[in-house]
C-alpha cells in the first residue's frame, strides 16, 4: 500500500513524486497544462493520483481545490471531481473532512484534504481547531495502511519548514519543524522497528543563521544578546539572534526592542541579500534511519541512494 501526507497541496512537488511523473511541477491541475502538453497526451498532477500507475490508498493534507471542479469550488475546468474518481477506484474507503472523522476512521484507503491551499500554520493554529495537525495525519495514516500484510510505504511531508524560510519567518518555520518533529514521533511509537524502516530527511536547507554564538540566554525570535543588552554590529546597531542569506526581509532589522523591552518577534530578521523569496542553500542535510537496514545510512550519501534503500527496503 501507498500513503502520502503533506501539509501542502496534495500536488505539490514532494507528494506528487510518490505517486506521478511529470517534467513540470506547475502542472498540479487541468488548468495549469499548457495546449502542446496536452495534446503529447500529458496530464495533470492531481489527474495521476487517481489515474496513474501508483494510486496511493492513503492521501492526506491540502489542496483540495485541484481534485474539484469549478462546480463545486474547485480549480478544475474539466468538470472532474477527482474526490470522488478516487473514492470510486477501490474497495472500503472513506473521505474526511476534520479531525474527528480522520480519528474515528477505520477503512484500509482513506483521503482527507482540509484546505484548498495549504493548510495554515501549526503556529497559529488554535488549540480546539478542527484541521488536523501533521502528527494526526501520520498516525491515521499507519492505521490504515498496516492493514494491508504485504506492507506499505509512507511519505510524510513536513512542508511548511521550506515555505516559511522562503518567507523569512523563523517562527512560523521552527513549529513547523517541532511539529514534523511530533509526526516522527508518532510513526515510531505505532510501528516495530523489528519490521519498520523509518528515514528522515531534508531535500534541501535554507540560509538561516544562529547570530549568538555560545549566548544561551539570547532570546531565539528577539536580539542578539544577553540580559537586555543586544550585541553591536560595527556600525553601532543591534542585530537579531536569527538572520538568513537571503529573502524578504530588510538587511536591517525593522523593529527593534520596544521601550517596554517586549519585541516584535515577527520584525526581528534580517538578511545579507534582499530577495522577493529567500533562496534554497545549498550544504549537506541530515538523513536519520531506524529499523531494518538502518545500517546502510552513514557517512555522505548522494539524495538518490536514499530511494534506493527504500526500494531495497521494499524488496522492489
Ligand atoms: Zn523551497
Amino acid at each position: 500500500a501507498i500513503g502520502v501526507v503533506t501539509t501542502a497541496p496534495i500536488t505539490d512537488a514532494t507528494p506528487a513524486a510518490t505517486y506521478a511523473h511529470t517534467p513540470f511541477r506547475g502542472w498540479q491541475s487541468d488548468i495549469d497544462m499548457p495546449a502542446q502538453a496536452v495534446a503529447q497526451g500529458c496530464i495533470d498532477i492531481a489527474r495521476q493520483l487517481v489515474e496513474g500507475e501508483a494510486t496511493p490508498e492513503v492521501v492526506l493534507g491540502a489542496g483540495l481545490a485541484y481534485l474539484k471542479p469549478e462546480a463545486d469550488g474547485g480549480r478544475r475546468k474539466d468538470g472532474r471531481d477527482l474526490v470522488e474518481a478516487w473514492r470510486r477506484r477501490g474497495g472500503a474507503s472513506t473521505v474526511v473532512s476534520d479531525l474527528p472523522e480522520l480519528t474515528a476512521s477505520t477503512t484500509p484507503r482513506l483521503m482527507g484534504l482540509f484546505s484548498n491551499g495549504a493548510l495554515p500554520a501549526d503556529a497559529d493554529r488554535a488549540p480546539d481547531s478542527a484541521t488536523p495537525r501533521l502528527p494526526d495525519m501520520t498516525a491515521a495514516a499507519i492505521r490504515a495502511l498496516s492493514q494491508n500484510p504485504e506492507g506499505y510505504l509512507l511519505v510524510v511531508e513536513g512542508a511548511q519548514i521550506d515555505s516559511y524560510h522562503h518567507a523569512n519567518d523563523p517562527r512560523r518555520a521552527l513549529a513547523a519543524v517541532a511539529e514534523f518533529s511530533q509526526a516522527v514521533d508518532a510513526a515510531r511509537r505505532l510501528t516495530d522497528p523489528a519490521d519498520t524502516l523509518i528515514i528522515v530527511t531534508a531535500d534541501h536547507s535554507h540560509s538561516l543563521v544562529l547570530t549568538a554564538g555560545s549566548d544561551r540566554k539570547a532570546p531565539l525570535l528577539g536580539l542578539a544578546g544577553a540580559d537586555g543588552a543586544p550585541n553591536k554590529a560595527l556600525d553601532d546597531a543591534p542585530y537579531p539572534t536569527l538572520i538568513y542569506g537571503t529573502g524578504p526581509s530588510p538587511t536591517r532589522p525593522q523593529a527593534v526592542a520596544r521601550a517596554d523591552g517586549s519585541s516584535d518577534a515577527d520584525a526581528l530578521r534580517s538578511v545579507a541579500v534582499p530577495l522577493s523569496s529567500a533562496g534554497h542553500a545549498g550544504e549537506d542535510v541530515p538523513v536519520y534511519a531506524d529499523g531494518p537496514q538502518a545500517y546502510l545510512v552513514r557517512g555522505v550519501i548522494e539524495p538518490t541512494y536514499v530511494f534506493q534503500l527504500i526500494r531495497r527496503a521494499l524488496s522492489l
